[in-house]
């Protein structure tokens, strides 16, 4: 059945009024006067059913019913009233579709697209698209449409002089996709993930209810949809705090042969936190197990003229580590850098204990850091190496496993192995995460938990590492830390079986989910791509 029709049956199954006005365009009314349009256009099907993760290895992709463009959060109340009131399917939002395993896709439902491509879309009629971010000075935040990409939303922001404070690596992800899992990068130490640096949400409910929600009013539903995996209702506008934007950054990496020793660092530059004490803005780090060259795609800051052979520098198992830190600045040349930053790096410095001959530093603008991914993907797009499978895998695993993580994995599954991709590693405080919302970190008292991040493309090539390969050594992964008791926590999750999610969120957290659930998307209607629960018929 084609999916025009399927939307038909399911429209005339809902007793709406249907006018087919084109092959691709739907026009209905909800029975209140209210006209919506879904596109059934071959492009936006394709669209919807495809994500970055590219994993179905040639499975045909699973079709939402219909593509929906909103231009406001109205448009999107009033499908989802519809389709709660009436018996639609289900519906999800997409932002960037930059998910791995289909989150943002719902099967024979419809797809909301956020992003700005409801500006003119499908009939050719140029309308108004959604709001675009809103800044207010003086309060230090920025309103932002859920479907806007982060990248567009600092471009707005630095036109004030101002920045949000917590980052993913990468821009071209969307508020309402971060969101939706929590959104880290190296700042996260300090200023906590993003779901923690969100004053105040718009949100859809899975009722159709358009509901403002924060720490003061209706708090339930704002740590709920913080984190919630698009279960509780469609972020329409998030108030995101901002901070005074610094010019540039310097950008320092170092390289350690010793694990622990590269760990008790990261921990002791994260536990610096916290207002008036001279810190790095942003820590990570990442793991190089291959051989060669030291290069990954997240950049090409290892520049080609100073290569460094990891054979030349007596690695630990065959594995090298490289703390990655910045120091963010407001002068615009990095020749001038004042003496107290200057003085304020080197006294950071001197408290680590990398391999003396392995410092690596380059000044930039604070936009290029923030953006340091996308250059990246240009290059990758050039060599037909971004439109991949990308079976990634990221981990939380707590501080104290962290050891047996890397004889196990870096050292064990992995070692001697090339790798396909980055693998990042740092850690995060526990305490700059609020645990009412609905993110999930490793359970018990540690305060320290390290993000594991395997983000490897699975590029068909001599070195055999197909996506069979590499999604069978993730199992493995999974069934390691299994095996050995490591409770970590996947971030970014995947499963398929209630029995799967009720171990990921923990007793206590599950129940809570499901209280929510009940309350905010009583029909279940909502991102059921994330598979953890099914529509009520
Ligand atoms: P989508 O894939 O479109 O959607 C993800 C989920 O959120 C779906 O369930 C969808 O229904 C729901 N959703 C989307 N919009 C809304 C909304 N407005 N309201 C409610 N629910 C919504 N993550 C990090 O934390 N840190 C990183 O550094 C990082 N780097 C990345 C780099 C790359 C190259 C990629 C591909 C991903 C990276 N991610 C990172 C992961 C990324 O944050 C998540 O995959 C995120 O969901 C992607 O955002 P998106 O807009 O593409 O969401």
């Amino acid at each position: 059945m084609s999916a025009a029709n399927k939307l038909l049956l399911v429209v005339m199954c809902c007793r709406l009024i249907v006018t087919v006005v084109g092959p691709t365009v739907l026009d209905f009314n909800d029975g209140n006067n209210n006209d919506f349009q879904l596109s059934t256009n071959p492009s936006d099907l394709a669209r919807a059913s495809s994500d970055f993760g590219m994993l179905r290895g040639g499975v045909a992709p699973v079709e939402p019913a219909a593509v929906f463009h909103p231009t406001s959060d109205r448009d999107i109340a009033q499908l989802i009233r519809a389709a709660y009131q009436q018996g639609f399917p289900a519906v999800s939002a997409r932002g960037h579709g930059h998910s791995i395993n289909g989150q943002a896709n719902t099967a024979g439902g419809v797809v909301i697209e956020m992003s700005r491509l409801a500006e003119g879309h499908a009939d050719g009629v140029r309308r108004e698209g959604p709001p675009r971010p809103r800044i207010a000075e003086e309060m230090r935040y920025v309103d932002a449409w859920g479907g806007e990409l982060w990248i567009d939303v600092l471009r707005a922001c630095l036109e004030h002089g101002l920045a949000p404070r917590s980052w993913t690596d990468y821009l071209y992800l969307s508020v309402g996709g971060t969101l939706s899992n929590a959104g880290i990068s190296g700042q996260a130490f300090n200023h906590g993930p993003q779901i923690s640096n969100v004053h105040e949400l718009d949100v859809v409910t899975g009722k159709g209810e358009m509901v403002k929600c924060s720490e003061e009013e209706n708090q339930e539903l704002f740590h709920a949809v913080l984190g919630g995996l698009g279960q509780f209702g469609i972020i329409t506008r998030a108030r995101i705090a901002v901070e005074p934007a610094p010019q540039r950054v310097r950008w320092i990496r170092v390289l350690y042969s010793n694990f622990s020793t590269f760990t008790r660092d990261q921990e002791h530059l994260i536990s610096l936190h916290g207002d008036g004490r001279n810190k790095f803005d942003y820590v990570e780090g990442f793991v190089i197990v291959d051989e060669g060259l030291i290069n990954n795609w997240r950049s090409s800051f290892f520049s080609p003229r100073n290569p460094v052979k990891i054979s030349s520098l007596g690695t630990d198992g065959g594995v090298l580590y490289c703390l990655e830190v910045t120091k963010n600045y407001r002068e615009s040349t990095a020749d001038t850098v004042d003496q107290v930053k200057k003085n304020e790096i080197e006294a950071l410095m001197k408290e680590l204990d990398f391999i003396p001959a392995s410092v690596f530093t380059t000044d930039l603008p604070y936009v290029d850091f923030l953006d340091r991914v996308h250059k990246v993907e240009l290059k990758l797009r050039a060599k037909n190496l971004w439109e991949v499978p990308h079976p990634w895998l990221n981990l939380f695993v707590p501080k104290s496993r962290i050891d047996d993580f890397d004889k196990g994995v870096f050292k064990g599954i992995l070692g001697n192995n090339r790798t396909s991709g980055p693998i990042l590693i740092y850690p995060m405080n526990k305490s700059k995460w609020d645990d009412r919302s609905s993110a999930v970190t490793p359970e018990g008292d540690e305060e320290v938990f390290y993000l594991v991040a395997l983000l490897r493309s699975a590029v068909e090539d001599s070195s055999g590492k197909t996506l069979e390969y590499l999604s069978n050594q993730n199992r493995e992964i999974l069934r390691f830390c299994d095996e050995s008791g490591i409770k970590m926590k996947q971030y970014l999750p995947h499963y398929t079986t209630e029995r799967e999610w009720a171990a990921h969120f923990g007793e206590e957290k599950w129940d809570r989910f499901n209280q929510r659930k009940t309350s905010f998307d009583p029909r279940r209607i909502l991102a059921t791509g994330q598979r953890i629960f099914k529509p009520v018929p």
